[in-house]
């Protein structure tokens, strides 16, 4: 279950970043439909899901545990994270967990994880997309600073950092407005700001949702380098804005470079 192992590999360092405090942050993973899905879940039951998905029926997903702590899927993954594989209507799903699983209920952040499933499904027919929920605290203050609310700011002030963010960070930021976690309105503001194309969502005064169509790894990346990016922002407001950082010509410059798209720049 070499998924397992990224997802495990995955929430260790998150832990490192200091960005799962507690049970917080959650990793769902859509799967390829004609391969790596695991096996030898024991047990299997049917729920209702959270939102009506039937542009996934078929489709599988593994998503961590309500409560789980990320820190703690080296005990045991397989206890620690359930296999959803949605059903012809997308109304329910079977949910296959272990014998030794340690939750009760998948994370409730996956009405919002689902949705950003079905919505890249529906719009680009992914083959497989890693969503990352974590609580990174340079990037979370930002969000509390109303001159970093909107894309437009993000995009400026934390591409400026490093040339590797406006790279890795491929589809920039987008900004999504306060909502309470597991609401419904947090889903529907994060589809909203998942239309831009933005590969971090930050979810204001909370956290990131971070997402990749390549792997487990690449969507920890990503919050990697916007995590590094908002530490040097928040270095800089420490200091007095004294730090030049890249001009919109040196980003544009860089981007150009490496075939980026820099849409995020004028979002
Ligand atoms: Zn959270």
């Amino acid at each position: 279950m070499a998924i397992l192992d990224s997802i495990t590999a995955t929430g260790q360092r998150l832990d490192h970043l200091g960005a799962c405090e507690g049970g917080a942050g959650n990793i769902s993973v859509l799967l390829p439909d004609d391969s790596g899905v695991p096996t030898g879940f024991a047990n299997e039951e049917t729920v209702r899901l959270p939102i009506a998905a039937p542009e996934l029926a078929g489709r599988s997903i593994l998503v961590t545990g309500s409560g789980c702590r990320l820190r703690e899927l080296g005990s045991g993954p397989a206890d620690r994270i359930a296999l959803i594989t949605v059903e012809d209507a997308g109304a329910s799903a079977v949910m296959r967990t272990s014998a030794g699983r340690v939750f009760s209920r998948v994370t409730s952040e996956f009405n919002t994880h689902l949705a950003v499933h079905r919505h890249a499904v529906a719009t680009g027919g992914a083959q497989f997309q890693a969503l990352i929920h974590a609580q990174p605290p340079y990037l979370t203050y930002l969000s509390h600073i109303p001159a970093y609310q909107s894309a437009h700011k993000l995009n400026r002030a934390l591409m400026r950092w490093q040339p590797e963010t406006v790279v890795f960070v491929r589809g920039g930021f987008a900004y999504v407005p306060f909502e309470v976690f597991g609401t419904s309105e947090l889903c529907d503001a994060t589809v909203s700001a998942a239309n831009t194309g933005a590969s971090v969502l930050l979810w204001a005064k909370h956290g990131v949702l971070a997402r990749s169509a390549d792997s487990v790894e690449t969507a920890l990346d990503i919050i990697e380098y916007a995590e590094a990016s908002a530490r040097t922002e928040y270095m800089d407001l420490c200091a007095g804005g004294r730090g030049e950082g890249l001009s919109l010509r040196e980003i544009r410059k860089v981007a150009r470079t490496y075939g980026i798209d820099t849409e995020f720049l004028d979002r």
